[in-house]
């Protein structure tokens, strides 16, 4: 070759004859044996309407660059922004048979960046379309589909589907993981109102994946699903009728001591209250000391109810403040969402799962070693997504989960990186004791040792089956993959 030139992209090389994106073939990359192979194969495959190839030289890769966390970013060799399934089965029998390391990206909102790669990046978000049926009880989207634009489109025809309350979420990373939100405790999480998924396999093969066809891929991708069985391309889900919400929001500026009460009513409540009700609370501490408890939610049922309910929490403490709001599904989106436009910023996210109400202990300890600037945030549990069993999904946190925590921070410049990670890490460390050692994937956390226990608890050896059939040379992973099958 002639004018051979080593450009270094974090840590990745691309080996370039001509720095022209026209002259595309004449691009090498880096397989995962350290041998260069040519694209021209990807990009002979490829017509531009079925895909876009994006290679960092090219004006408009940048572009594509971003994703929701900062910190966890990425310089893949190319990104193939696919428009079809068949230029995803092309692209994914390219990377396996040259042995090119491959991500898939959606929404890019993955906490830990489990989306990136330095490899080839399979982008799926110019797979974007929405279809809902004839009758309106059912949705078709493409992979890349936002949340913000399928709540939207679904709104048109007064329906909704239950899942996360930020727009700018990817709808497939999110149900692959689960899929926690507002309407969870009358309707359950995403993933279970999933019908159909159109996914490419590891042999590069377009598979319809339901409880009819494939069912034991449908168990698995409904809770691990996310960048490890398969290239989910297309996503059938059913629809609910929603047309209007009260939410509530309730809050106090207080001593540990009220907070603690608070804390703990809030547990014995908030899975055991009416499934129209759907409650999170936001703890957070002032730099002065004082302690903040946030009780936010919505119910699909009566002002009424709510009201009487709400009482448990303002029965112990009269809030600064309490604001109920009748508003249509799209103002509750706005509400909790806030912005459609992508954000861009530093973050870190840790995950537990309250198994049953914390100890006094417990709560002591969250409120004593929070430091200002992390929030802890309980979603309630129970209802609708108690109505199946742990068993039931690859989804494992059901039965007997009263909810789970969040813990959040973030920041917007990079050399605020390293005291953010130890702030964090130091606290979660110190809620150990109390914690059930299990943790939701959707709130992926690169710290966790034995994450594939944490993440699907009982369901792990089933889901490592079910892994290592489908995919027996680990061809889709992550850094938090599922493990392939003891011995195999
Ligand atoms: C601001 C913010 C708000 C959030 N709010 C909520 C919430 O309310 N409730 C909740 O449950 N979670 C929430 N999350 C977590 C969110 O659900 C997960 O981060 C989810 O994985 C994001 O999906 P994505 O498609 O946007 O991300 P991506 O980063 O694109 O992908 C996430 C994961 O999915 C895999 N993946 C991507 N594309 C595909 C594909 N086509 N086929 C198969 N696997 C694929 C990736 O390998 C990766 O593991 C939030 C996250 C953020 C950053």
């Amino acid at each position: 070759m002639k004018r051979r030139e080593f450009l270094k992209f974090g840590g990745a090389i691309v080996t370039q004859t001509f720095l022209a994106s026209s002259l595309l073939e004449s691009v090498f990359v880096e397989t995962a044996h350290g041998e260069s192979v040519s694209i021209r194969d990807l990009k002979n495959a490829l017509a531009p309407d079925q895909a876009t190839i994006l290679v960092p030289t090219d004006s408009a890769f940048a572009g594509y660059q971003k994703a929701f966390n900062l910190r966890t970013l990425k310089t893949p060799m190319i990104r193939v922004l696919c428009k079809t399934p068949q230029a995803v089965a092309i692209a994914v029998q390219w990377a396996r048979t040259n042995k090119v390391p491959l991500a898939m990206r959606s929404g890019g909102h993955s906490f830990e960046g489990l989306s990136q790669g330095t490899g080839l990046v399979i982008d799926t978000r110019l797979m974007n379309q929405f279809q809902i049926s004839a009758d309106k009880n059912t949705f078709v989207s493409g992979a890349g589909a936002l949340l913000g634009n399928v709540y939207t489109e679904l709104a048109k025809d007064g329906r909704a589907v239950p899942a996360g309350s930020c727009p700018t979420v990817g709808i497939t990373g999110h149900t692959m993981g689960g899929g926690y939100g507002l309407l969870a405790r009358p309707l359950g999480l995403a993933c279970d109102s999933l019908l159909a998924v159109e996914m490419v396999n590891a042999d590069g093969k377009i598979l319809t994946v339901s409880e009819n066809e494939n069912a034991d891929l449908f168990w698995a991708l409904r809770g691990g699903g996310a960048g490890q069985l398969g290239l989910v391309t297309k996503l059938q889900f059913k629809t609910h009728q929603v047309s209007h919400v009260y939410t509530y929001g309730m809050s106090w500026k207080t001593t540990a001591k009220v907070a603690a009460e608070l804390m703990k009513a809030w547990q014995q409540w908030a899975p055991e209250s009416p499934r129209e009700i759907t409650s999170l609370m936001k703890i957070s501490k002032g730099k002065d000391g004082v302690i903040g408890v946030r009780a936010i939610g919505q119910t699909v049922g009566t002002e009424n109810i709510l009201r009487s309910e709400l009482a448990r929490l303002s029965s112990i403490a009269q809030p600064d403040s309490l604001n109920i709001k009748d508003l249509d599904f799209m103002g509750s989106v706005r509400h909790f969402g806030g912005s459609f436009d992508p954000e861009y910023i530093f973050m870190k996210g840790k995950s537990d799962y309250i198994k049953e109400v914390m100890s006094d202990e417990g709560i002591a300890a969250m409120l004593q070693k929070i430091p200002s600037g992390i929030d802890v945030i309980f979603d309630s549990y129970g209802g609708t997504i108690r109505d199946k069993q742990d068993k039931d999904t690859a989804f494992a946190h059901r039965e007997k989960t009263v909810s789970s925590l969040q813990y959040y921070t973030q920041w917007y410049k990079e050399s605020d990186s390293k005291a953010k990670l130890e702030m964090m890490k130091t606290f979660h460390d110190a809620m150990r004791p109390y914690m059930s050692g299990a943790a939701y994937f959707n709130y992926c956390d690169l710290d966790i040792k034995d994450y594939a226990r944490a993440y699907w608890g009982t369901n792990l050896e089933r889901l490592s089956e079910i892994k290592t059939q489908h995919d027996p040379t680990n061809f889709f992973n992550h850094p938090q993959s599922i493990p392939l099958k003891k011995g195999s």
